[in-house]
C-alpha cells in the first residue's frame, strides 16, 4: 500500500515511526516533513495548504490512504478535495473538522446535545460582553472563536484584563477573523486530561488518556505553549471517570455530529477538565494532539495502518495497549512561545533502546540538523512506570538542564504539576 502524511510536526513524525511498523506498507511518502523523520519515509516538497499539489500527488502515485496531522488544511477543505477526487484519506471533512475550528459552534452543540462543558456565551460586541463579564466575575476565561494556534484563551483574574482582552479581540482585531466572534466562559478548576479516539460516524473508540503540560515553564508557570511534555496513560484520573467521558462526551458528541450532518470521521480529541461535577469539555480537536500523539502511538499494539483501515471500514479495530507508561519530553528554542532564537545545532542524543526521539522544527544544512521552530523535538521514552520512563528521558538530558539555544521543563510527569 502506499501511504502519504501530511504535516511537518512531532505528531507527524511519530505517526511515521508506528506506520513504518507495518508490513503492509510498501511505499510511505511525508508531504512536507521535517528531516528528522528518517529513511523509510520519502520527502514530498508539498506544504500542507496547497491542497490541489496534494490531491495531485496523490493521484499520480496512486496513494491508497492519506493520514492528515494539522488542523489548518482540515478547515479549509484537504478532506472534501481528497474525496471528490476519489482518493481515500483519515480525518475529518471540513463541515466536521468546525468542531475545532470555530468554538462558538463546539458550545452550541454541547448545549443542544448536553455534552458537559463549561457554561458560556458567544459575544460580537465589546459592551455586551463586558456587562456579562461584570455579571459573572473573575476568573473568567475569554477564548477567540476560530484558531489562533494556541494563543487565542486567555484566563482573566482581574475585570481589567479582562476588558483589555475583550478591546483587543473585538475592537483592535488583534486575532483578525478568528477574534471577531468571543466565546467568554466559566473558569474550571480541577485536573486537566486528554482523550483522543478513532471516530467514524457513531463508532468511538478511544485511545489511552494522556496528560499535556501546556505551561512554558516548571511548576506551571509562564504562558501557554503548544505543549511541553506529555505522559500517558493518566493513572490518576480514575477508570471510570474515562468510561464516562467516553460515553457522555465523546460518543454523545460523534452522535450528535451525524445528526447535524457533520458526520465525523478521524481523531477526535476532547481536552477535558475533571471537576467536582465530574469531566467537562474544554476544547475538542478534530485531529490528533501534539505532543500527546508521541506518548500514546508508542503504547499502541495494533498496526496503525490496520486500525485505520479498520474504522473507515466501519469495523471495530480492537485496539490493544501495551501495559507500559510513555512520557516525553520537549526541547524549546529560548524565547519560545514567543519569538524565538533558531538555527541552534542540534546535540546528538546518547539514545538507549527505551528512548525516541520524534522531531518537529529542525531543517538540514551543512553544518547538520538546526533547529527553525519553536518546539524542536520531543525525546520521549517508556518505562514500567511512570518514575522509570521519566528517569529513563532525563538520563539522556544534560544534568544541568541547559542546552546551548534550546530549554526544557525538569518537572513533566510529577504528579500535581498540571492544571
Ligand atoms: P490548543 O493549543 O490546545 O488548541 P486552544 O487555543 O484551542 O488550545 P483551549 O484548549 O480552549 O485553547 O485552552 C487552552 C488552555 O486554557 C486549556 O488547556 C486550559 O488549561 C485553559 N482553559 C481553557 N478553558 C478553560 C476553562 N473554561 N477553565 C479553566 N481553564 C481553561
Amino acid at each position: 500500500m502506499n501511504v502519504l502524511v501530511i504535516g511537518r510536526g512531532g505528531r507527524e513524525h511519530s505517526i511515521i515511526m508506528k506506520l513504518a511498523q507495518s508490513e503492509e506498507i510498501s511505499s510511505l511518502y511525508v508531504a512536507p516533513g521535517n528531516p528528522g523523520m528518517g529513511d523509510f519515509v520519502t520527502y514530498i516538497p508539498i506544504e500542507e495548504m496547497e491542497i490541489a499539489k496534494l490531491v495531485d500527488f496523490a493521484k499520480q502515485q496512486q496513494i491508497d490512504l492519506t493520514i492528515v496531522g494539522p488542523e489548518a488544511p482540515l478547515m479549509t477543505g484537504i478532506v472534501n478535495e481528497f474525496q471528490a477526487a476519489g482518493l481515500r484519506i483519515f480525518a475529518p471533512r471540513k463541515e466536521a473538522a468546525l468542531i475545532e475550528g470555530s468554538k462558538s459552534f463546539a458550545k452550541e452543540v454541547m448545549k443542544k446535545y448536553q455534552i458537559p462543558t463549561a457554561e458560556y456565551e458567544t459575544f460580537t460586541d465589546p459592551s455586551t460582553a463586558k456587562k456579562y463579564v461584570e455579571a459573572k466575575g473573575v476568573p473568567i476565561v475569554i477564548k477567540a472563536d476560530g484558531l489562533a494556534a494556541g494563543k487565542g484563551v486567555v484566563i482573566a483574574e482581574t475585570i481589567d484584563v479582562a476588558f483589555q482582552v475583550i478591546d483587543d479581540m473585538l475592537v483592535s482585531n488583534s486575532f483578525r477573523e478568528a477574534g471577531a466572534q468571543i466565546v467568554i466562559e466559566e473558569f474550571l478548576e480541577g485536573s486537566e486530561f486528554s482523550l483522543m479516539a478513532f471516530v467514524n460516524g457513531e463508532n468511538v473508540f478511544p485511545l489511552i488518556p494522556a496528560k499535556d503540560h501546556k505551561r512554558v515553564y516548571d511548576d506551571d508557570l509562564g504562558p501557554n505553549t503548544g505543549g511541553m511534555g506529555a505522559y500517558a496513560p493518566v493513572f490518576e484520573i480514575p477508570k471510570e471517570i474515562i468510561t464516562i467521558s467516553t460515553r457522555e462526551i465523546l460518543e454523545k458528541t460523534a452522535t450528535a455530529l451525524v445528526k447535524e450532518g457533520r458526520s465525523f470521521t478521524g481523531i477526535l480529541y476532547a481536552g477535558l477538565m475533571l471537576t467536582d461535577q465530574g469531566p467537562k469539555v474544554i476544547e475538542f480537536n478534530a485531529r490528533f494532539g501534539d505532543p500527546e500523539t508521541q506518548v500514546v502511538l508508542p503504547l499502541l499494539k495494533n498496526d496503525l495502518l490496520q486500525v485505520v483501515l479498520d474504522v473507515l471500514d466501519g469495523k471495530n479495530p480492537n485496539l490493544v495497549w501495551e501495559k507500559k507508561t510513555c512520557l516525553g519530553v520537549v526541547l524549546a528554542s529560548e524565547g519560545y512561545p514567543s519569538n524565538y532564537i533558531k538555527g541552534t545545532k542540534i546535540p546528538s542524543f546518547k539514545k538507549s533502546s527505551e528512548t525516541f526521539i520524534a522531531y518537529a522544527g529542525i531543517e538540514k544544512t551543512d553544518a547538520g540538523f538546526v533547529s527553525n521552530g519553536g518546539r524542536v523535538l520531543l525525546v520521549g521514552a517508556k518505562g514500567t512506570s511512570l518514575a522509570e520512563a521519566g528517569r529513563y528521558v532525563y538520563s539522556i538530558l544534560p544534568h544541568n538542564h541547559r542546552l546551548e539555544g534550546l530549554f526544557y521543563r525538569t518537572d513533566i510527569g510529577k504528579i500535581g504539576s498540571v492544571r
